[in-house]
């Protein structure tokens, strides 16, 4: 990895510009009911604390695509971060303009304020140069610690880091890229991807490159059914992505051309809808009924999962193994969460529904790597150069 760490930045009395990744999810009264992200946050922003910088944070949450949307301000995790810091954090009224520039420019050593939302503006996801200079100019230095926005080229992350040459990861961004790459490169054999969720599409370029890493890719979710149907099989009801079928053959065919093993579930719970409360039957994957869909991997394919990862060396987990939030439907991936926690390999988990499936399960704290982000987690296995990290390089 060749970028620097804050560590290596002088912050005395410096405006130091942190991009954190603050998109918390929100319930209907604005209550964040999941602060994880907030607190991954706080050893870069507690570590600029202590090194005597002005702290000026910059995060977006959710999509307002470029409207100020009062449901997505970032007043409550001011709130939030207070509490958690135990010292009091600024809000700012925007993420650009006079007022906020007058409000960093007031900033003494050890004070914190965090900037509204950046998607406020629709400069930001478009990376537009003026937008990322009047970001620049709030910071002296610039430190990205959001690890999940990694992926994408925005101003706050990428445009910024053309205007200021003091610029470095945070320790959240250090630690996600060190444990990725470790696993990349000499990962413990055998390597399982274990693969879920509900659509092929987001990750199909991931699985064409995790076919040149891995010797075993095991494919759970929703997506399993573009593959079942790929292969000629009825798969009832069940979602499918029809115009991927040719991808998912090809991916299949690499697997095999490679010596990679991959797995598919055999059975499933199937119900006519993803509703608790209805009639639910298991049916081997041949004999899915028309009318119904398969929501979750049956009771066979735990146990061929399970079994296919006894004695790997390196896992990672990117979605879950059916429709894991309603509770008919959860216990396959519950049931692969214990099996992945329980393993010697070494564990790496990505994705907020992997994460929130983890928690429930409570094997979290088994795991050895759980990534805050999604995206930029898959993206990165896949071997894809992460624009939010090489911005950094200097
Ligand atoms: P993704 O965003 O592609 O990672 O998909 C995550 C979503 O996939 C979760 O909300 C699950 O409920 C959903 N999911 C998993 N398995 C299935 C399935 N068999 N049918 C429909 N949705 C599924």
């Amino acid at each position: 990895m060749g970028i620097t760490s804050i560590k290596d930045l002088d912050l005395k009395a410096k405006r130091v510009l942190i991009r954190v990744d603050f998109n918390v999810p929100l319930d209907n009264d604005c209550n964040i009911t999941d602060d994880a992200r907030i607190k991954a946050a706080l050893p870069t922003i507690q570590y600029a604390v202590e090194m005597g910088a002005k702290v000026v944070l910059m995060s977006h949450l959710g999509r307002p695509k470029g409207k100020a949307v009062k449901t997505m301000s970032l007043v409550p995790v001011a709130r939030r971060l207070s509490e958690l810091l135990g010292t009091s954090v600024n809000m700012a009224p925007d993420c650009i303009g006079e007022t906020v520039r007058s409000m960093v420019n007031g900033l003494i050593p050890g004070d914190i304020l965090l900037l509204e939302n950046l998607r406020f503006h629709i400069e930001e996801e478009k990376n537009e140069p003026g937008f990322a200079r009047e970001l620049a100019e709030l910071g002296d230095c610039y430190v990205n610690d959001a690890f999940a926005t990694a992926h994408r080229a925005h101003a706050s992350n990428v445009g910024v880091c053309n205007h200021i040459a003091a610029k470095a990861a945070g320790f959240l961004m250090i630690r996600e890229v060190e444990h990725i790459e470790k696993a990349l490169k000499d990962p413990g054999r055998p390597f399982a991807a274990v693969i879920g969720g509900a659509k092929v599409s987001g990750k199909l370029e991931v699985m064409e490159n995790l076919v040149d890493k891995v010797d075993k890719i095991i494919i759970g979710g929703g997506m399993a059914f573009t593959f079942i149907k790929a292969l000629g099989q009825e798969i009832g009801n069940s979602i499918v992505e029809d115009d991927l079928i040719e991808t998912a053959l090809s991916i299949m065919e690499k697997a095999r051309a490679k010596g990679v093993k991959l797995y598919l579930p055999v059975d499933c719970f199937c119900a006519s809808t993803a509703k608790d409360g209805q009639e639910v039957v298991v049916k081997t994957i041949q004999e899915i009924p028309a009318d119904l869909m398969g929501l979750d991997i049956g009771p066979s394919s735990i146990t061929l999962f399970s079994e296919a990862l006894e004695g790997c060396n390196t896992i990672v987990w990117n979605g879950p193994m059916g429709v894991f939030e309603i509770n008919a439907f959860s216990r396959g991936t519950m049931e692969i969460a214990k099996q992945i926690a329980s393993s010697k390999a070494l564990t790496i988990v990505g994705g907020g529904d992997t994460d929130a499936a983890l928690h429930e399960s409570g094997a979290i704290d088994k795991i050895d790597f759980v990534s805050t982000a999604g995206g930029a987690f898959l993206e990165m296995l896949g071997g894809k150069i992460l624009p939010g990290v090489t911005s950094l390089e200097i």
